[in-house]
């Protein structure tokens, strides 16, 4: 086994640990800085590459640290563009990350957990059950590994922490890893364009209210009353949708910012003109928006997803009431990439692109 293990990984300290225990070491706190920049921005794979550090602290450093790189196992890409990554980690787990390409826009969609626990009905990470949470290197190294894929007029403009996992179920992990998004030295990525999917965990929702970082939230409703939605989510018997529209009701949002609720439409389970009604009903009050998405089948999964008429039925009741609503395009389906079809494995495994 390499000795890495004992040292530390330099990708799964915050800015102000790296500060703290650069200090340590009697450097001036820019030192921090510039190791910052190297990780993330230059995406340094050695210590010994950071050149503008002198050759003893690199040295010194080495000692106690080391940078964790992820490398893609195998890339598939689908007709529209959307390529789906996947990564094996260091204990031999796996975890996808997906790239979608959208007019101006190209969003990373990261796994912030390997499977998980919530069981969902109509997910297939869900049926994987919860393997373990991710480390903060694992989740930044995703972005890592799919920009050095990039040419160089591209880059990633959006990131979403929509695949496999539940983020809030690894809050600890998964805010180190968006404060190093949005550090100007680190990611630099704007807060507006990070967007965090959840289906409402309750604690961690009441304390994401506390926390002084900031990014867009997607709540995972799919579905208006209760009954259903605890059929769909079992989580929900846990955590009610009216305790949920409650913390959101009371989520202090920035000025001119709205809650993203995202439906997943079910053929006959939750895609009625009542339902769309009853949406309307119990999201007034609070500034939202509903992304619609029509389920996407898979093997395993017992629903259908919704007829074409019923999720443009649907999304006309929303639009009447006065609530933007948009149908989500499920990109990648064919390579099994879009949203709930992400399970860590692929077909033609050991091709590299
Ligand atoms: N665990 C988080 C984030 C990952 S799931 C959450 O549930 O929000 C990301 C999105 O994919 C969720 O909105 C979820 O409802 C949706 N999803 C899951 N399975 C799906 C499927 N089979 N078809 C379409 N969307 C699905
Ligand atoms: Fe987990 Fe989200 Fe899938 Fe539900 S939809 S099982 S919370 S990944």
């Amino acid at each position: 086994m390499n000795n890495s293990l004992q040292k530390i990984d330099l990708k799964n300290l915050s800015p102000s640990e790296l500060g703290d225990s650069i200090r340590s070491f009697g450097k001036e706190r820019y030192r921090s800085l510039q190791i910052l920049r190297w990780l993330y921005q230059k995406g340094a794979h050695a210590i010994d590459g950071m050149t503008n550090l002198s050759k003893i602290f690199r040295q010194d450093l080495s000692e106690i640290s080391f940078i964790s790189t992820l490398h893609p196992l195998h890339v598939e890409e689908a007709k529209d563009g959307t390529k789906k990554f996947l990564f094996q980690l260091e204990d031999g787990n796996r975890i996808e990350s997906v790239l979608i390409p959208d007019k101006k826009r190209l969003t990373l969609c990261l796994s912030t957990q390997v499977g998980c626990a919530l069981g969902c009905r109509f997910c297939l990470t869900g049926k994987m059950g919860w393997k373990r949470d991710l480390m903060t290197s694992e989740i930044l190294n995703q972005i890592l590994a799919v920009r050095e894929t990039l040419t160089d007029n591209t880059s990633i403009t959006n990131i979403v922490l929509m695949g496999m996992g539940e983020p809030l179920a690894n809050y600890k992990n998964t805010l180190k890893a968006i404060e190093l998004m949005t550090n100007p030295d680190a990611f630099k990525f704007s807060s507006r364009r990070i967007t965090l999917s959840t289906v409402g965990l309750l604690p961690e929702l009441e304390q994401l209210a506390q926390e002084k970082i900031s990014f867009r939230l997607a709540i995972s409703l799919n579905a208006s009353d209760e009954e259903v939605r605890s059929y769909l989510m079992p989580i929900n018997r846990r955590y009610p949708l009216k305790k949920i529209l409650e913390a959101c009701r009371n989520f202090p949002l920035r000025p001119r910012t709205r809650i993203t609720f995202e439906y997943v439409l079910v053929e006959g389970v939750n895609d009625s003109p009542q339902d769309a009604k009853r949406l309307l009903k119990i999201l007034t009050g609070i500034p939202s928006k509903v992304n619609l998405i029509p389920l996407n089948e898979a093997p395993g999964i017992l629903f259908k997803r919704s007829s074409e008429e019923k999720v443009i039925r649907f999304q006309e009741i929303l639009m009447e009431g006065g609530l933007t609503s948009i149908v989500r395009a499920s990109k990648g389906a064919e390579i099994s990439a879009a949203c709930g079809q992400l399970q860590g494995k692929s077909l033609k495994l050991g091709v590299r692109s």
